[in-house]
């Protein structure tokens, strides 16, 4: 089966004044499309055909790799947005927060900051290790962590396409307008 695009279940302005339409229209609707078209004509006719997204991130490499691992990237990202939710982490991830970063401050100043910090185009991720013990991670480009055997649980896409039209060369002004639009419940699920 091919990989699709998937459904947002959120309206398209629905995370303005933060992240805006017009930039959905583009991120989500070229950007992501984009990877996805690319991610299918590159896995067509290799043994990743028919494979699942994870399995790419795992095993591909080149082209195929960083389009299959943007198209899984780009689901997990705008999947922990919504302008519903819970504000705050929630239940063990709340808890886990508070044991490995102090406080759900600290926690953000950190994640901020490896954000702000990575060179050029990539992702800031929360991660978990098979203990439970979260960690925020650097990837660059396509990089996800799953490669390295980590359970992704939040993600930052850093790249400039992501905040260029609503902030311009302002990452950490689109840094601190992303705390407002993260749907907790959906993130505190995946831990
Ligand atoms: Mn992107």
């Amino acid at each position: 089966m091919a990989f699709q695009l998937p459904e947002l279940p959120y309206a398209l302005e629905a995370l303005e004044p933060y992240i805006s339409r017009r930039t959905l229209e583009f991120h989500y609707g070229k950007h992501h499309q984009a990877y996805v078209n690319n991610a299918n004509k590159l896995a067509e006719g290799t043994r990743f055909e028919g494979a699942d997204l994870e399995t790419i991130i795992r095993e591909a490499d080149g082209g195929l790799y960083n389009n299959g691992a943007q198209a899984w990237n780009h689901t997990f990202y705008f999947m922990g947005f919504g302008p519903e939710g819970a504000r705050e982490p929630q239940g063990a991830l709340a808890e886990a927060i508070e044991r490995d970063f102090g406080s759900f401050e600290q926690f953000k100043e950190a994640f901020n900051q490896k954000a702000a910090t990575l060179f050029g185009s990539g992702w800031a991720w929360l991660v978990k290790d098979s203990e439970g013990r979260l960690s925020i991670v650097q990837e660059s480009n396509a990089g996800n962590p799953m490669r390295n055997g980590l359970t992704p649980i939040l993600t930052c896409d850093v790249w400039e396409h992501a905040y260029y039209l609503d902030y311009q060369n302002r990452r950490p002004d689109y840094l601190s307008s992303f705390w407002n639009i993260l749907n907790w419940d959906v993130i505190s699920e995946r831990y």
